[in-house]
């Protein structure tokens, strides 16, 4: 009788002291039983499609698992019905707001694939180049040294949000051109960002990985527009985002189809004003139990400053990051923007070594450590 409550209660409105009915959500994990068969988790998804909701699976671990999600549907018998199904294990409602990027929905981490490169899954991503993209000979000589330094995906700004309306706002296409022309020439995937959803198709034409910066965690229509087109994306920590608002930010990306996303820790404005920001590292086992997805950190933007960026780095990596990105120039004193934080070609070399020691013997005790 009580589990038949608690069903029930995944879709009857409730009605307030009012009179008025309040939406109610349908928000259900169905999980199918180890060795259950496709025609099974076919049979529920027809079902719950039926009623008009979506669904969402995951094959990770062994196992699918159904997010069923939307409007209440129809009828509050939905989840009794399902359990019923033939190679359903269970029906668990979501205890979160985020239900996607849960760990509820997806237990195992998970793999973002980029060309020949992953990030996460014992990865270590080391992601790097200039903030901006200034000239062929610029880019093309960070791009060849940070490659031969061991980069996994090369970095560089086309189009640039910048505090000030005066200061330099990118190169736009012709920089997305270059970033294409970097890649063919060592083969490093690029990465770079997106601001607004009227350039997604452009951008997307050109880079592997798709950047929401830290100004547009929350801009809702980018993220649909970016998750609408099942590429790599990297989401980075609103300047003031909560943990809780970054993971509804990735819900955006995921529920639009998309489960290709690499979170970005790059620093938090607090009270403390000595660093540009405030590298926050109690997000990494946060977000290890709360997500699959794999975390980046950014100890660049997290710091302003060219000497924090190898110790925060280290510190990132042994409190469990997937890899970092940071910002190099061949002569950072002459960048165009961010040169005070950024590494020098040498220096991106001494660190890409040094990082690999410290993830050897990091990565496993932050496995055991889950
Ligand atoms: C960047 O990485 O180029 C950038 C602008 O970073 P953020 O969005 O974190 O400020
Ligand atoms: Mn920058």
């Amino acid at each position: 009788m009580e589990q038949r409550r608690d069903l029930c209660s995944f879709l009857f409105p409730q009605v307030s002291s009012l009179g008025e009915t309040k939406r109610v959500e349908t928000k259900m994990f169905v999980r199918m039983k180890q060795g259950s068969s496709k025609a099974e988790a076919d049979a529920v998804r027809a079902r719950a499609v039926a009623a008009g909701l979506n669904v969402y699976e995951d094959n990770g671990g062994g196992a699918t698992t159904l997010a069923i999600l939307g409007p209440a549907g129809q009828g509050a018998t939905l989840a009794d019905e399902l359990t019923k199904l033939p190679g359903v294990a269970e029906v668990a409602k979501a205890t979160r707001q985020y239900r996607l990027s849960s760990r509820e929905f997806r237990s195992v981490p998970t793999v973002v694939k980029v060309r020949d490169t992953e990030v996460g899954g014992g990865s270590l991503t080391l992601m790097a180049g200039p903030c901006s993209i200034e000239s062929e000979e610029q880019l093309f000589e960070v791009a060849a040294g940070v490659k031969a330094a061991g980069a996994t995906l090369l970095r560089g700004g086309a189009f640039k949000p910048r505090t000030s309306p005066y200061a330099f706002q990118g190169l736009g296409l012709d920089g997305l051109k270059l970033l294409a022309r970097a890649r063919e020439k060592t083969g490093l995937p690029i990465i770079t960002e997106v601001m607004e959803p009227a350039q997604v198709d452009m951008v997307a034409e050109f880079a592997d990985v798709l950047q929401i910066g830290t100004r547009n965690m929350q801009n809702f229509s980018l993220l649909n527009a970016v998750g609408r087109t099942r590429m790599p994306v990297m989401l980075k920590r609103g300047l003031s985002g909560t943990i809780d608002e970054w993971l509804l930010a990735a819900e955006y990306v995921l529920a639009a189809g998309n489960s290709q996303v690499i979170l970005c820790e790059r620093g938090i404005r607090t009270f403390e004003t000595a660093a540009r920001n405030t590298l926050d590292l109690n997000a990494m086992p946060i977000l290890r139990r709360l997500t699959h997805l794999p975390v980046i950190v950014d100890p660049s933007h997290a710091t302003g400053k060219r000497w924090m960026v190898a110790p925060m780095s280290y510190a990132g990596v042994a409190a469990g990051a997937d890899g970092i990105m940071v910002e190099v120039h061949p002569r950072p004193e002459e960048a165009w923007s961010d040169g005070e934080q950024s590494l020098t070609l040498p220096m991106f070399a001494k660190l890409a070594g040094e990082l690999r020691t410290i993830h050897a013997v990091t990565a496993p005790l932050n496995a055991a450590a889950e």
